[in-house]
């Protein structure tokens, strides 16, 4: 699909219209405006490949706190300075600095249309603040969608990862590759490997998803929020489900 074409969700299969029901009673007494969507699960689970994808097809915001302190870092804002060695290291940048970026990022006009939040909320104060923050402007969360792994197979993958540091293009060598060797498809630039994906910084990584992030699987789980994937499909499988889940994140926006 070409960037920026909106695809027409299908009519939902006999399967999601029972996800349906379930999510949907969790609106009931809530005026959503549009589809909030957050992606829970570990660094490299495909969460950010997934939400560029919806980002592209169905002009949802992709907001990824992750995008957003690397772009601090390049642009050597006081914020990227601040956080810079935190990124480097693996460990969580603190609250109340991610919470209003994230709050800064949602008075953006452009969010109308809804947002994918990816890498984000990452502690349970990070989710009451967001809960708080839509509640004011009257949105959402329309569900939770927890990416399944594990860690030897996350290992594997974010080895294998390349980056574009130009415009945030995420590759791997095995399964999903560039064409060109090295090089961004989009613009050509060298692919970088970040340096919070060298073995000993994910493996890092994974243990502070593991102890601070996990949790929010129960916490949307305990709210009739929380959709399972199974992440290790292939990104076209994955691709194929959240389009078919789509009218039910619409559905519940709009009802
Ligand atoms: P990501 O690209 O989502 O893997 O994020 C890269 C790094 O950014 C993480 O390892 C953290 O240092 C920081 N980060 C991203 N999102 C958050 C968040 N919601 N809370 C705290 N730190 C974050």
């Amino acid at each position: 699909m070409q960037a920026g074409a909106r695809r027409k969700p299908d009519a939902p299969s006999a399967k999601t219209s029972t996800a349906m029901a379930k999510v949907k009673r969790s609106f009931n007494n809530r005026t959503c405006e549009a589809p909030y969507l957050i992606f829970l699960g570990p660094p490299g689970s495909g969460k950010g490949t997934q939400a560029e994808k919806l980002h592209q097809s169905f002009r949802l915001v992709q907001l990824s706190t992750g995008n957003l302190f690397r772009e601090h870092i390049k642009n050597e804002t006081p914020l990227g300075l601040k956080v810079k060695s935190i990124l480097a290291k693996g460990e969580l940048v603190p609250d109340d600095l991610t919470v209003q970026m994230v709050v800064d990022r949602l008075d953006k006009p452009d969010t109308i249309m809804g947002v994918v939040f990816d890498g984000f909320p990452r502690t349970r104060d990070q989710a009451l603040a967001l809960h708080q923050r839509l509640d004011e402007k009257a949105k959402c969360i329309t569900a939770a969608v927890s990416f399944r792994i594990t860690d030897d197979e996350i290992v594997e993958r974010l080895s294998a990862r390349r980056t574009c540091p130009k415009d945030n293009s995420v590759f791997n060598l095995k399964s999903n590759p560039p064409r060109e060797n090295d090089k961004c498809d989009l613009c050509g630039t060298t692919l970088l490997r970040r340096d919070d994906d060298m073995p000993e910084v994910i493996r890092h990584r994974l243990q502070v998803y593991r102890q601070q992030t996990e949790p929010l699987i129960e916490f949307y789980r305990e709210q009739d929020m929380l959709i399972d994937i199974d992440a290790t499909r292939s990104i076209q499988e994955i691709e194929a489900q959240l389009d078919e889940w789509m009218p039910m994140f619409i559905y519940n926006a709009n009802s």
